[in-house]
């Protein structure tokens, strides 16, 4: 394993198990040609050596490993959201920018004295994410100005292309949840290149904009997020779908209370609430220069649905070939059942005319993008 695989508890693993050391850093290890290579190890006493007596070999337990690939602000918002909520007991951390990637894997090492952080490993190397349960895929080319979608899109083809294939080799049984941008397009190719079945490719889709919609809906209700309940399905971004037919709280539909809402014609004008959740990506990007937080803790609540198979119901995005009249190849955003099988069932949920006809559009958009992608 090359020096850029850090490991937590390495030294004490290595040393307990008497493999050969993994992931020491630089500075922990003999330099070459130094007389210590060629004393006995018993000769050479040490703290580890006084201090601590090994009774019994350290056996390879089975990890609920999770990998995060991308260590910008995305990916490391969603390791830190993923080791706060300590839904895994291995966090493995890839990315091309080296600095980036052991800064961020040290800075996030030196926190586990004021939490149960698990086993954080990181590497550009692919073999460092080995058997994980679920790959998280955070990384990607940035649009450049002027670029079209298009081509943004077939260049992070040609990244996904390397990234999945050894994602695949390494943990040939995970479930992949997408987070790059255009998500839903990345996500039909992720699926693509993979091979795997449907229900192990996830996209992260409209979990974030519908959280974005319950907590601006909250806001005006005075009532808290979690009690207010509706969905943005579609396409992640910018013709994402409210399905104002839904929202209600405590079961009370808000459309009985205003047959209006979400149409033109509504007076209080609470179509201006999905208005927000389109414009407040920009205006955070506009403001910090990304979004993270949101979406880290986002990527945590469908990574915790996923490892303990809980089935609880997101809007992730998922294959919707054969609903709503759709017959391409999409993925889009509909409510899915989350467990340990990735996605094992979708929600019916019934939209009026006019929804379907916006998630038709979105499937013709995508489409119009996704035909002309050399895969
Ligand atoms: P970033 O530029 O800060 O990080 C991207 C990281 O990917 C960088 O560290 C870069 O070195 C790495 N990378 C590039 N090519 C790579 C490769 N071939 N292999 C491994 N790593 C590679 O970007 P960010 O702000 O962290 O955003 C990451 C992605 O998440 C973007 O596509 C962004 O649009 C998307 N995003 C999605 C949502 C959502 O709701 N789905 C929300 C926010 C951001």
């Amino acid at each position: 394993m090359s020096w850029a695989a850090v490991a937590l508890r390495a030294n004490h693993r290595a040393g307990a198990a008497g493999a050969k050391l993994l992931g020491l850093g630089r500075a922990a290890q003999a330099p070459l040609g130094s007389a210590r290579l060629w004393r006995p190890a018993s000769a050479v006493a040490t703290v580890k050596g006084e201090l601590i007596k090994n009774v019994a070999p350290e056996e390879r337990v089975r990890h609920t490993k999770v990998s995060v690939i991308g260590s910008g602000s995305v990916g490391v918002a969603c390791a830190i959201s993923i080791l706060l909520r300590g839904l895994s007991d291995e966090l493995a951390l890839v990315d091309v920018d080296e600095d980036r990637l052991r800064g961020e894997t040290m800075d996030l090492q030196h926190g586990s004295a004021f939490v149960k952080m698990p086993n954080i490993v990181c590497s550009r190397d692919y073999r460092v994410t080995a058997g994980s349960r679920l790959v998280i895929i955070a990384a990607g080319a940035r649009q450049e100005k002027g670029e079209t979608r298009l081509n943004l899109v077939q260049r992070n083809v040609a990244i996904f292309r390397v990234m999945i294939s050894s994602i695949v080799q390494h943990s040939p049984h995970c479930k992949l949840m997408v987070v790059s941008n255009p998500v839903d397009i990345l996500t039909y190719v992720t699926w693509k290149l993979s091979a795997f079945p449907q229900n192990r490719v996830i996209g992260s889709g409209c979990n974030l904009d519908t959280a974005r919609f319950r907590f601006l809906i909250g806001q005006k209700l005075g009532i808290h997020s979690e009690s207010c309940h509706g969905w943005v399905l579609g396409e992640h971004g910018d013709s994402s779908v409210p399905v104002w037919s839904g929202v209600n709280v405590a079961g009370v539909l808000l459309k009985d209370l205003n047959s209006a809402i979400g149409t033109d014609k509504d007076p209080e004008q609470w179509e201006n609430v999905h208005k927000a959740v389109i414009t407040s990506a920009y205006e955070i990007i506009k403001m910090k220069g990304y979004t993270s937080w949101a979406i880290g803790l986002s990527v945590a609540d469908l990574t915790e649905s996923i490892l303990k198979n809980l089935r609880r119901v997101h809007p992730v995005s998922t294959i919707i070939k054969g609903l709503y009249g759709i017959n391409e190849e999409v993925f889009l955003s509909v409510p899915c059942v989350l467990g340990e099988n990735g996605i094992t069932d979708l929600i019916k949920i019934k939209l009026t005319a006019e929804e379907e006809a916006r998630l038709k559009k979105s499937a013709k958009t995508l489409w119009g993008i996704q035909k002309h992608l050399k895969l």
